[in-house]
This record gives structure tokens, sequence and C-alpha cells, in this order.
């Protein structure tokens, strides 16, 4: 028998497998750590050619890391040595929209913006964003259960998912393509592969949930003076306002850093020390929902728990807006390492405070900056000791990584609330799963993958 390597070509061929030469997008995901060539690499056009290259390398007991569009944040698309490289990327297309169930049917390697575009060309949102849209694909925001900016109103990756074709280590395909809003038969299996970042099984196909895509985006940027004032008015959207769609909250190093590295742009607001606070309602009445906020905003002036107020008109004001928020702007900032936490939302500016008091008594000119979906209790959590020239010791970021997640798990928080485990906080998961949840995942991972090929060394 030769080698696993030596057989996907001979059974798939060279226009599905490529030996030598592979092209270093395949070596690392978004950031760039521990680039590696895999020893092969498969882009299986079908399911059945997924599950022969699976089968394949199962026999082998050869390990296989799935790819999608490679914008992961933690590591777990990138090939450990000797791994062979399994990408979607040619299994792409909106196979279905079924207008009466609200659902789409999509192969895996399709990007979530052109799923997206599908479903607003028929009339319906696909209702989780996020800013890697144009090349994460919808196997990759399942595999990572992906969070992203309206999880507050629709929930994860996971809530828009009904039914999934995923691809078993040995080859098995399970086909799973459920369009039922209720469906109670037995165990919920799809559930184990989302967020299981490809150490279970290969997604191959997804039925997403859809919903009439709304008329209207109402958007405001707030100015609060604390981050009491920032609870007072998330608990008024919340009751007042049952279609908000987004409450993104800013502290002010952030804020005033996002606003000088967009070359100077005035903001749109001055939130001084305080907090900004995005809000978004999307609705099918724009006059009344703009009606809504005025009011909601008026109140919180006269209370003082807003300070300031800008409330978009035109797309450019939305624009302008959400470009106060977006991330892009912390490119090119040396040095920086990335917290992706959850933390219960009423404490999470006490863990601001507390994280930045321990990192400075380590490095008193850390600089941080703290952002966040703070109405899904997600916060984004940046530091460095040198923001302009790339530490040479890499022990500082493990030092600085278990500072914060020795905070997290103090706090009763998540190490990761949105962007997953992979290789990068594979360490610290224990901060936020016990030894007996910890157990039931190695239990699961040995029934469905005895041979472990699957990811090895990603999560577990
Ligand atoms: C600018 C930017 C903004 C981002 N914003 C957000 C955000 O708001 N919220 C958020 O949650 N994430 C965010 N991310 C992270 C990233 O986009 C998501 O994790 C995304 O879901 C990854 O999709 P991908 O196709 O790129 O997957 P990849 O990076 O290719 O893979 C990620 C993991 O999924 C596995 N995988 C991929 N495809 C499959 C498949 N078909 N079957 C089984 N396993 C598979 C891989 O093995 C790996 O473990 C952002 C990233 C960037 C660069």
């Amino acid at each position: 028998m030769g080698t696993a390597t030596d057989e996907l070509l001979e059974v798939l061929g060279d226009d599905i497998v490529t030996v030598g030469g592979i092209s270093s997008r395949y070596h690392t995901d978004w950031t760039g750590v521990a680039p590696c060539s895999p020893v092969a690499l498969v882009r299986p056009r079908t399911t059945e050619q997924v599950a022969t290259a699976l089968s394949i390398c199962n026999v082998h007991r050869h390990p296989v890391v799935a790819q999608g569009g490679m914008t992961g944040l933690t590591g777990a698309a990138v090939p450990q040595p000797g791994d062979v490289a399994l990408s979607l990327e040619r299994l792409v297309g909106v196979e279905e929209i079924d207008p009466a169930a609200a659902t789409m049917t999509v192969l895996a390697g399709t990007t979530l913006e052109a799923a997206q575009q599908a479903a607003l060309d028929a009339g319906f949102e696909l209702t989780y964003d996020l800013g890697a849209r144009g090349s994460c694909t919808v196997g990759g925001n399942v595999a990572t259960n992906a969070g992203g900016n309206r999880v507050i109103q629709y929930g994860m990756a996971r809530d828009h998912v009904l039914g999934l074709e995923v691809v078993l280590a040995d080859g098995t395909v399970v086909t799973s393509l459920n369009k039922l809003l209720k469906n109670n038969a037995g165990y919920d299996v799809k559930q184990l592969f989302i967020g299981s970042e490809g150490t279970l099984g290969v997604v191959t196909r997804v039925v997403l949930r859809l919903r009439p895509a709304p008329a209207s985006r109402t958007t405001a940027l707030l100015a609060c003076p604390d981050y009491a004032a920032v609870l007072v008015v998330l608990d008024r959207f919340r009751r007042a306002a049952p279609n908000l769609t987004a409450f993104e909250v800013m502290w002010p190093s952030y804020y005033w850093m996002l606003a000088e590295r967009r070359g100077g742009v005035t903001p749109p607001i001055d939130i001084g020390d305080g907090r900004g606070v995005l809000v978004e309602l999307s609705g099918n009445d724009a006059t009344a929902d703009e009606r809504l906020v005025e009011g909601l905003v008026t109140s919180a002036i006269d209370e003082a728990v807003v300070t300031d107020a800008f409330i978009a008109r035109s797309q450019a004001d939305t624009d302008a807006i959400w470009g106060m928020r977006e991330a892009g702007p912390m490119d090119g900032i040396a040095g920086m390492c990335h917290f992706d936490i959850g933390l219960p939302t009423g404490s999470i500016d006490e863990f601001v405070a507390e994280a930045r008091r321990r990192l400075r008594e380590v490095w008193p000119d850390v600089v941080s900056f703290a952002f966040g979906h703070i109405g899904d209790s997600n916060l984004h959590f940046n530091a460095t000791i040198d923001p302009v020239n790339e530490p040479s010791d890499p022990s500082i970021a493990h030092r600085m990584e278990e500072i914060v997640y020795g905070t997290v798990a103090e706090w009763g928080g998540s190490i990761s609330a949105e962007h997953g485990i992979g290789t990068i906080k594979k360490p610290y998961l224990h901060h936020s799963r016990s030894e007996a949840e910890l157990d039931v995942m190695r239990r699961i991972k040995a029934a469905l993958d005895p041979h472990h090929i699957l990811n090895p060394g990603k999560v577990l």
C-alpha cells in the first residue's frame, strides 16, 4: 500500500489533488500564525469526493485539516506538519431558496457575502454578518459558530442552521438537510458539528434560516458618561425596541484611536472619557423607528445617561457611524494581542479596568483598546506593550494571555465568545470548561473520529 498522498492522487486525480508547490494561501489563516505547507491539497467539487478523500486518509490514519476562507482568528485552519489540507473552495453555490420555508440550501464553500446577496435578491435576509463576509465561507461560519454584529437579535451561526450535510472521518456522509423549525425526532445531531472547528466532520451543505429583508435600518451613535449609563441605555432599548439589531460599545482609547487612524476624521460625537454606543434598529417603518430612537435619546439626555447623540439621516451618516466601530484601523498596530472574550454584561467595565491594572503592573506603558458587542456580552480587548515596534520576545504574548484569561476565569467569563479555540487558545480552555465538560468533548471526539485524523492538535 502506498501513502495517503499517493492514493489520493491515484483515485481523485491531479485536478483535485495537488502535491508540491502549494500556494501560501493554504499555509496559515488570518492570524499568520505558524505557516506550514500541507503535504497535499485536496479541492473537491462534490460531497462524494470529500467522502472519498476522508475515507482514504482514515484508512492511512493520515491527518486532515478542513479549510474554508482562511479568515479564522485562532489558527484552527492552519496545517500542522504532515497534514493534508481539504479546501472547500470549489464546493460553492446556492442550491435552493425555499420561500415558503424561508430557508436557503448552500454549499459549504460559498462565501457568506454571496449567500447574503442571494438571500437579498430573493427578498430575504441572512441575518448573521461579520466583517470577513467577502472571504469567509458558510462552512467555516458553521464550523466556528461565528457571531458578528446582529447576534443580540438573531443569535449566532448556530441559530441560523436548520440542516447540515456532513462527512465523517471515515467517509460516511450524514445528510440531514432539515428545513423544519420544529423537529424533535431524537438527538439534534447537527449541533455537535456546529462550532467543532473541523474536528468532528467536514460540512458540505448547510440549510440556513432566512428572514424577510428589513426595509430600513435606523442607526445612532450615543455618548454615555460611564458604563453604568451604558447599562441603563441598553435596558431602555431592549424594552422599547424589540427590533434592536446592534448594541456596540467603544471605550475611549479605542474610539479616539479610530478617529486618529481614520485620517483625523472628526467623529460624529464627542464621547470625552465616557463610552461610545452604537445602536441599530432594523424594521419596516423608518419614520417610526427614527421617532422611537429620538424619544429614547431625548429622555436619556434629560436623565444625563446620554450626553451627546448623532442619529443617522442618510446612508453616508450610517456609514460614518459604523466606520467608528469597525476594527479595520487596528491593522498595523504592532505587537497587538487580540482577546475575544465573553463576560457577564454587568461587570464588563470592571473587567476592563482590572485587566488593564494587572497588565500595567507588569508593563507600565501597555496600551489597550476595548470595544465589542456588549449587547451580546462579548468584549474585544486588545493590548500591546509597544504599538510601533513588534516585540521580539514571543513569551510576552503568552504572559499577556495568562494574565487576561486568568482574569476572565475569575470573572466567570469565556476565553472565546465567538472566534473559537484553534491552537492559539487551546492552552487556556481549562479556564472556561470544567474537567467533566472536557471529558465529554474527548469522548465525542473519540466516538466520531477514533483515529484522530480530523484537525488533530486543535481545540482539545
Ligand atoms: C476582518 C475579520 C472580521 C471578523 N469578524 C468576526 C466576527 O465578527 N465574528 C466572528 O465570529 N468571527 C469573525 N471573524 C473570524 C472568522 O471570519 C470566522 O471565524 C469565520 O467563521 C471563519 O470562516 P472561514 O471560512 O474563513 O474558516 P477558516 O478560517 O478557513 O476555518 C476556520 C475553522 O473552521 C474549519 N472549517 C472550515 N470550513 C469547514 C468545513 N466546511 N467543514 C468543517 N470545518 C471547516 C477549519 O478547519 C477551522 O477549524 C473575523 C475575521 C476577520 C478577518
